[in-house]
């Protein structure tokens, strides 16, 4: 095979996830895992049961429709008018994706042509960085910056070049919690329309807005007609596993993300899109629940840090904590998160990872609260020896 790599150099690197390699320590060394983002309880009963249902009754057991089953994408519409005001037409500007990844992805391959510039707020989400890449495309970060990780609105404007197509953004966003203002989106949007940009707005935790409510970009002037918005079932109703996710925007922005679609995966599974279906329908108090018990689990866990000696930076949303860990003489958050399971039986994930600019992440690492009351107050526990030795 010669000397040539085999993984192709857009992707080099990017060999392993930071979430796959830290659940796998997590399994090795029993320890408590607050690195990846998935609930340690599945979602709604009755949504679990519409799976089952939908499966024994053989309803999305062969290829469902390209777009996604009807019901599907008639809830996905129904849930951006109640909580928005947003419509959409299910036949021609919805379309069911294989999680927020498969919608990410088929987004921006569908919508960069190599070279472009797309400017995201750095830390990324890692599949960003990597679809991007695989586009060919350019990425230009945004770095977010402690204290409050608030992105400087000058700083944006300033990296807007003849090459920039597309603004990537995450709102709340993952993993810093940061939930874009009002005025923030706005200022963002008169961008977009000045430079006639594309947004691609990643919205999975939309949910899980912790103070006052979720604002999509796409609501804003000029926005409809240049925004594809994505959200996740995994996310909103806890089946991180069934990977049903979706896009809505204007019909010529989602005809293209379906053309790239149709070659990664052609269609998502069936019997949970009718189950999600159902799940898009749960009455606003399942979502206020959602919320309420996430944000009492925030306190929790933010809380426990504190008082183990972390800085910790309080989301405004998302189940993600970062945290400083400088505070207990350390310096390196790879290096922290690699031994943080032998010393005491945690696992995080160092946010180093998510940046280009290595050091303005280099002390801050992730914690997943997103786990019952008993595993968040166990952990603290363990979390505390750190202070004790
Ligand atoms: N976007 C963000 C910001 C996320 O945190 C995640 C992780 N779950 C995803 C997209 C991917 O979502 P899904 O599991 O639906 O593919
Ligand atoms: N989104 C989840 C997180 O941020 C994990 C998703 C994944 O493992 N790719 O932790």
């Amino acid at each position: 095979m010669g000397a040539r790599p085999l993984l192709n150099r857009r992707l080099a690197g990017m060999g392993t996830t930071i979430f796959a390699e830290m659940s796998a320590l997590a399994a090795a060394t029993g320890s408590i895992n607050l690195g990846q983002g998935f609930p340690d309880t599945d979602g709604p009963e009755e949504v679990r049961e519409a799976a089952v249902r939908a499966l024994r009754e053989g309803n999305g057991n062969q290829y469902p429709h390209a777009l996604g089953v009807p019901e599907l994408r008639t809830a996905v519409a129904a849930h951006q008018r109640r909580f928005y005001g947003l419509s959409y037409d299910p036949d021609t500007e919805v379309l069911v994706t294989t999680g927020a990844t498969e919608a990410i992805a088929a987004s921006l391959l569908a919508l960069l042509e190599p070279g472009d510039e797309v400017i995201a707020f750095e830390p990324f989400y890692d599949s960003y960085a990597a679809c991007i890449a695989l586009a060919g495309a350019v990425r230009v970060p945004l770095t977010l910056r402690t204290p409050d990780f608030r992105p400087d609105l000058d700083e944006l404007r300033a990296l807007v070049t003849p090459r920039t197509r597309l603004l990537l953004i995450n709102s709340p966003h993952n993993p810093t919690g940061l939930v874009l203002t009002p005025d923030e989106l706005t200022a963002i949007a008169e961008l977009a329309v000045e430079h006639d940009l594309l947004v691609v707005a990643d919205e999975v935790y939309e949910h899980l807005v912790f103070n006052g409510a979720h604002h999509p970009v796409a609501a804003l002037p000029g926005m409809r007609e240049r925004t594809v918005t994505i959200s996740s079932a995994g996310k909103s109703f806890s089946f991180t596993g069934w990977k049903i996710g979706w896009v809505t925007g204007a019909p010529e922005l989602v005809a293209a993300v379906r053309a790239a679609k149709q070659y990664l995966t052609f269609v998502s599974a069936g019997p949970f899109q009718h189950a999600v279906a159902e799940a898009l329908h749960l009455p606003d108090g399942y979502f206020e629940d959602f919320r309420d018990d996430l944000r009492r689990k925030r306190d929790l866990l933010a809380d426990g840090l504190a008082a183990t000696g972390f800085r910790v930076f309080r989301p405004e949303g998302t189940y993600f904590i970062t945290a400083d860990i400088t505070p207990l003489g350390e310096k390196d958050g790879i290096a922290f998160c690699r031994t943080l399971p032998e010393r005491c039986g945690v696992v995080a994930i160092p946010n180093a990872v998510f940046y280009d600019d290595v050091e303005a992440g280099r002390p801050l690492v992730r914690f997943a609260f997103c786990k019952q009351t008993a595993v968040l107050e166990e952990a603290v526990d363990r979390l505390s020896r750190l202070s004790r030795v």
